[in-house]
């Protein structure tokens, strides 16, 4: 049974995406058969792992709505092992279609049951809000990865996900596990960025990953080329890290 893992935090521009992206690609390339799944409506996972939006027929929005066949949403990416289901700006009107559906939390889940076993992992990124579509991902999920980004206020709003995360596993999930908390852009030059991680480990000592990703201007460029880090620039800062998560990752098991 594959691993599902969701990458989810409410605010915007902690580096989900770009860790979804990463990891994933890194997953892969270590043997694992791994699926990527886009359910922010921006499709930024979609267009950073090369896929063209514009020529979609069929994208993750007729998966929950319409209960397409998950595979027949899925594209291969161009690293072995890989495969993305994109998302397009049509989901953005599924948040509000799925109010009045029934079981609308877990159409996610129910999508994945048949298609688990042929992966090894599973992750989902998540857009930037506590809405149906997040809620369907840690419905699905087995565990969520929580990105914080080493800038100002990035504790702020975590009380609200720890919260969402109880009540999931109160009411929809009771097995959603947190993976891992990951510190994202960090910079070592300022004091700021120290302060973040090491607040960080006082809140979640056992969860905080060891690594930590350090700000990477080629992490930045890697999505204008339609390429996760590891083929856009191999040998980079952000390549050696995110190899590193995966890493970590695999053996949290
Ligand atoms: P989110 O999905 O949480 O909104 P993104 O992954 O899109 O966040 O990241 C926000 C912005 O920060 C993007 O422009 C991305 O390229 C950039 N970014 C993410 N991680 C890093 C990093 N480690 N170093 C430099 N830029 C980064
Ligand atoms: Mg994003």
């Amino acid at each position: 049974m594959g691993k599902v893992i969701a990458i989810a935090n409410q605010k915007g521009g902690v580096a989900k995406t770009t860790t979804a992206v990463n990891l994933s690609a890194c997953l892969a390339v270590k043997g694992r058969k791994t699926l990527l799944i886009d359910i922010d409506p921006q499709g930024n996972a979609s267009s950073g792992l090369g896929v063209d939006k514009d020529k979609l027929d069929v994208c993750i929005y007729d998966v929950i709505i319409n209960g397409l066949p998950l595979l027949h949403a899925a594209l291969p990416a161009e690293i072995a092992n890989l495969e993305v289901v994109p998302a397009t700006i049509q989901l953005a009107g599924a948040e509000i279609e799925l109010v009045a559906m029934i079981g609308r939390e877990s159409k996610l889940k129910k999508a994945l049951e048949k298609i688990r076993d042929k992966y090894d992992y599973i992750i989902i990124d998540c857009p930037p809000s506590l809405g149906l579509l997040t809620l369907n991902a840690l419905t699905a999920a087995d565990s969520i990865l929580i990105p914080i980004q080493c800038e100002y206020y990035a504790l702020e709003g975590l009380g609200q996900l720890l919260n969402t995360i109880e009540l999931v596993q109160k009411h929809l999930n009771p097995d959603l596990q947190i993976e891992g908390v990951l510190c994202t852009m960090f910079d070592a030059r300022t004091n700021l960025s120290l302060q973040v991680v090491e607040e960080v480990k006082k809140h979640f000592p056992e969860k905080i990953f060891k690594t930590i990703i350090p700000r990477n201007v080629r992490l930045s460029e890697a999505p204008s080329y339609g390429q996760p880090i590891i083929t856009y620039d191999p040998r980079s800062k952000g390549a050696e890290m995110y190899h590193e998560l995966a890493e970590e990752v695999i053996e949290r098991g």
